[in-house]
């Protein structure tokens, strides 16, 4: 069995998706083994396939990225 970094054991991966003709891939943006490919039976298939991956919401890993503190930036001058 490979590492798993920790980040991805508490948040889950961070699939990075991608297309080469009628394939998508995928693999972990941490860089961890982990990943896959399916192929299509059109490159159009493919295309429109992996639009919907990209948009697939992650793991809740955005809360760590993103802290909210808009709204208090937003009062101050
Ligand atoms: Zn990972």
């Amino acid at each position: 069995m490979h590492r798993i970094p920790v980040a991805c054991r508490l948040l889950g991966h961070r699939w990075d998706f991608w297309r080469e003709g009628r394939t998508i891939r995928w693999a972990c943006e941490r860089g961890c083994a982990e990943g896959g490919a399916r192929e299509y039976s059109t490159e159009e298939e493919a295309r429109r396939y992996g639009r919907h991956l990209v948009r697939k919401p992650g793991p809740p890993n955005a809360l760590l990225a993103a802290p909210r503190c808009a709204a208090r930036s937003a009062s101050a001058p």
